[in-house]
């Protein structure tokens, strides 16, 4: 079979390769401690179940409206006009099934051939291959490890250009936890206005934060017209299979990633998004609680890794990954993530599966259990003793 010329172009997201290969070697007697999937090891909170099984006991089983349904758009309008603190109408809203329709959908409506897109590199790899898949040119910017992992604004100004159309930011950010500042969004939103730039801002894990407050570029006067923010229920309520995300984005767009869904997806399957408005009505105890987990697991592992000789990792603000730098043993952080999975036992990436920026890294997920996370630093321990 002839695949078409843009299929070379699309890439993927490794963990997914990661995960199939753990699986494998489980299949095969092999312990396999999970550390490289990007999502919550809880339960997606009862109240929240509770809602689904009642929709779908209630007739919530037929198609819906493309945009996603008039009660749960209004919820979210409500939810991000009390967050971000500015007004937003349901029509800027559109349900999609998980967050990454939202970066596909929405570059889908504005990118031309050639235009410039800045996204941030090491980075979430669906950026660079959609951007890429689009005929867009990818222009990454390189997030270094002495900035915490927060993009530098004089080398962003540096890579603007008349092409420049769209700028990805994402905060918190994955894979390396770090958080921008409300200084570092207003010299952003400063750029994107100066230039004419639309950003796209990822926000799915806006929940997730330890130290800090999560600070959004859409509340900035004059962002509202050209920021599109994605943001959704996998991470915050542990629904990553339920496939419920939603864009917030000015009227003229929504309505294009609407007509989009028409043509691909329909809609969003109903009963899950009627418990999407449950979760955000709903008791916001469920969300603490694995947030303050998240946070003793953060710095289980974080002080674990830095007790290795040869390792060091700087604290993330948010999100749920920890990234540290193993360039010492100056060996390609693919080969250094597989020798792990293969004689330690501990599946994680490579920091290069988020773009060739995160040569030097490797990226652990510690959205499992602290007992587990400590039984694999032993194990990381031993490895890089025999190493
Ligand atoms: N954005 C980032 C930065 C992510 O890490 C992920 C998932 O890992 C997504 C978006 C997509 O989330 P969803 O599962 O809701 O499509």
């Amino acid at each position: 079979m002839r695949l078409s010329d843009r299929m070379s172009r699309l890439g993927t997201e490794t963990a997914f390769v990661v995960l199939a290969r753990a699986k494998e070697l489980e299949s095969q007697g092999k312990e396999i401690i999970h550390l490289e999937i990007g999502e919550p090891d809880f339960d997606t909170p009862s109240y929240i179940i509770d809602a689904a099984v009642r929709a779908l006991r209630g007739g919530w089983t037929h198609y819906g409206p493309s945009g996603g349904l008039p009660e749960l758009r209004e919820a979210i309008a409500e939810d991000m006009s009390r967050s971000r603190g500015v007004k937003v109408t349901p029509s800027q809203v559109v349900v999609t099934p998980g967050g990454k329709p939202v970066m596909f959908f929405s570059m889908l409506a504005l990118l031309n051939d050639g235009d410039e897109i800045i996204y941030p590199n090491p980075g979430f790899p669906i950026y660079e291959s959609v951007i890429n898949f689009l005929g867009a040119k990818a222009v990454p910017i390189t997030l270094w490890e002495k900035n915490h992992f927060r993009l530098d604004v004089d080398e962003l100004s540096s890579l603007v250009t008349p092409k420049t159309r769209m700028l990805i930011i994402n905060s918190p950010h994955n894979p390396t936890g770090s958080v921008l500042t409300w200084e570092d969004l207003q010299a952003v939103a400063e750029l994107a206005i100066r230039n004419d730039v639309i950003v796209l801002s990822d926000e799915i894990y806006s929940r997730i934060i330890y130290d800090g407050k999560h600070y959004s570029v859409y509340s900035i006067d004059g962002m509202q017209e050209r920021t599109i923010v994605l943001d959704g229920y996998s991470k915050t309520y542990a629904m990553t299979g339920w496939r419920l995300g939603y864009g917030v984005m000015p009227s003229e767009l929504a309505s294009a990633v609407a007509k989009l869904q028409t043509n691909c997806n329909s809609c969003t399957a109903s009963f899950s998004q009627r418990a999407g408005i449950e979760a955000l009505r709903g008791p916001r105890g469920e969300v603490d609680k694995m947030v303050q987990e998240f946070r003793k697991r953060r710095d289980v592992i974080v002080a674990g890794l830095n007790e290795i000789d040869g390792v060091s990792c700087i604290m993330p603000e948010g999100a749920f990954y920890a990234f540290p730098n193993v360039s010492r043993w100056g060996m390609k952080s693919s080969c250094l993530a597989d020798r792990i999975m293969d004689e330690a036992g501990v599946a994680v990436l490579a920091g290069t599966s988020f773009g060739q920026c995160g040569e030097g890294y490797i990226r652990l997920s510690y959205a499992n259990s602290v007992e587990n996370l400590k039984r694999a630093l032993e194990k990381l321990h031993c490895f890089f003793k025999r190493l």
